[in-house]
C-alpha cells in the first residue's frame, strides 16, 4: 500500500493527536496540542482493504476501488478474470496472492459456492486478504484492538478456516495459519474495520447503503465513541489521485490540548437504546458519555416497546415523512430543555434527503483562515455556516 503523500497538512495532523491511556476506556487518541475547527487530525492509508462482496468485484477496481468505467476500459485481473482493474496503474499492483487463487475457481466450487450469502463472503474475502498480507502488516492486525465474542447466530469461525483451507493452497498460507489465528483475525476485523460506502443515493438509511470495500486503519482504529463526537471520518473512494482509500479525520470544533478526540461509530441521530445495544453487542460496552447521561434519564426511551422514530419525546408530529431514519430536523432548533445537546444536532447533522451524516467545518486555509463551509461526511454536500445555522443573525441569505 502507498503511504499518505508528505505534504505539510498531513505533517501538521501528526502532531494533532497523540496515543493516551484513559481511564476505564482502554487506549484512545487525544489532541496533542490545541485544534481548531475543520482541522485534519489524522490522514491514514489502509493497513488492509478488501472487497465486500463477491458483487463489489463487478463494480470495483480490485487495487482502489473507484467505480469500475462502464465502457471495456476496465482490465479483468490477468490470473483469476474474476476481479478488474481500473487503469494499468492497478493493474500492475498485485492481486492479493490468496484471494486471487480462491477467485480463480470462482466459477466451480470455489469461493461462489462456499460463500454464497453476503454474510459469508465479508469474512471470508476478509481472511482471503489479511492472509496475503506479508508477515509484519499481519501481525500489526493482530495487534490491534479486539472485539468482544461475536454474537449468536454469527458465522462461525471454524466453518470460514475450513472454507479458507479449501480454497487456498497451502504454500501460500502463512506459518502459523491455524484455527485460532483465524478466530483472532475475525475478532480485529469486527472491531476495526471501517466501511468504505458505495456512491451516496439520496433517500436511503445510512443503514441500507453498502459498503463496498472495508479498510483497517491501525490509528483512526483507536479512536473511541462518543454520542457527541468532536471528530468525523470522511473518505474520497472516487476521488482522482493517489491516496483515494485515506481516512480523513477532521475536528468538528476546536478541540483543547489533552481532551480526547472521538467519532460517533454509527449515525449519531440513533436513539438512546440503539445506541446502547450497538455499541454493547459490537464493543462491548456501555456508553456514559454526556448524551447518554442525560438521555438515560428520559421516560419510554429505555426499551423495544418504543416507535420508530428517534427522540420521539420531543413531542414532534407523528407520522412525518422519513420513516425510521430518526430526529427530524424541523422542531429541534429552538433548543428545548429537555433536550440540551440540539444546538450540535442542528449544527453537526446533515438533514439532506435523509442523509444523517456528519457535518465537519473545511479544513482552515493554510494561514489560519477558518472555512465556514461544512461537509457532510456521507452525501459530501457543501454547505455555508450560515445555512446550516439559520438562526445565527444570516436568516434569508441564499447563497
Ligand atoms: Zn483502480
Ligand atoms: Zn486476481
Ligand atoms: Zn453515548
Ligand atoms: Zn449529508
Amino acid at each position: 500500500m502507498a503511504s499518505a503523500p508528505q505534504n505539510p497538512t498531513a505533517a501538521a495532523a501528526a502532531a494533532a493527536l497523540r496515543v493516551a491511556d484513559l481511564p476505564g476506556r482502554g487506549r484512545g487518541l487525544v489532541a496533542a496540542r490545541g485544534v481548531r475547527e475543520g482541522e485534519v487530525l489524522l490522514s491514514e492509508p489502509a493497513l488492509l482493504l478488501y472487497p465486500s462482496a463477491l458483487a463489489s468485484l463487478r463494480a470495483y477496481c480490485a487495487a482502489c476501488f473507484r467505480a469500475l468505467p462502464a465502457d471495456s476500459a476496465a482490465a479483468p485481473c490477468a490470473s483469476c478474470r474474476a476481479a478488474a482493474f481500473c487503469s494499468p496503474a492497478c493493474a500492475a499492483a498485485a492481486h492479493p496472492r490468496l484471494l486471487c487463487t480462491a477467485l480463480s475457481h470462482c466459477a466451480s466450487a470455489g469461493l461462489a459456492a462456499a460463500a454464497p450469502a453476503e454474510a459469508v463472503q465479508e469474512p471470508l474475502l476478509f481472511l482471503l486478504s489479511a492472509y496475503s498480507l506479508p508477515d509484519p502488516a499481519l501481525r500489526a492486525v493482530l495487534s490491534l484492538a479486539s472485539a468482544p465474542p461475536p454474537p449468536p447466530g454469527a458465522q462461525d469461525a471454524a466453518d470460514l478456516h475450513a472454507a479458507v483451507a479449501a480454497l487456498a493452497p497451502p504454500h501460500l498460507l502463512p506459518a502459523g495459519f491455524s484455527p485460532d489465528l483465524t478466530a483472532a483475525l475475525l475478532d480485529k476485523d469486527r472491531g476495526n474495520s471501517f466501511a468504505i460506502m458505495e456512491p451516496y443515493r439520496p433517500w436511503t438509511p445510512l443503514e441500507l447503503q453498502k459498503a463496498r470495500a472495508y479498510a483497517v486503519y491501525p490509528r483512526a482504529s483507536l479512536l473511541n465513541h462518543d454520542c457527541l463526537p468532536n471528530a468525523c471520518h470522511f473518505d474520497y473512494p472516487d476521488r482522482p489521485g493517489p491516496g483515494n482509500t485515506d481516512i480523513v479525520v477532521r475536528a468538528l470544533h476546536d478541540i483543547p490540548e489533552g481532551r480526547e478526540v472521538c467519532i460517533s461509530y454509527f449515525a449519531a441521530n440513533w436513539r438512546y437504546a440503539d445506541r446502547q445495544r450497538r455499541l454493547l453487542e459490537d464493543y462491548g460496552f456501555r456508553c456514559e458519555c454526556d448524551r447518554c447521561q442525560v438521555e438515560s434519564q428520559w421516560k419510554d426511551d429505555d426499551d423495544d416497546n418504543n416507535g420508530d422514530d428517534a427522540m420521539e419525546e420531543e413531542g414532534e408530529e407523528d407520522g412525518a415523512d422519513g420513516g425510521d431514519d430518526g430526529m427530524e430536523e424541523e422542531g429541534d432548533a429552538d433548543g428545548d430543555d429537555d433536550f440540551p445537546h440540539a444546538y450540535f444536532f442542528v449544527r453537526y447533522l446533515c438533514d439532506s434527503e435523509g442523509c444523517w451524516g456528519m457535518l465537519a467545518p473545511l479544513p482552515p486555509s493554510p494561514n489560519g483562515e477558518l472555512s465556514h463551509v461544512f461537509e457532510c461526511n456521507v452525501c459530501g454536500k457543501l454547505r455555508k455556516e450560515e445555512d446550516v445555522m439559520p438562526d445565527e443573525g444570516t436568516s434569508g441569505m441564499v447563497h
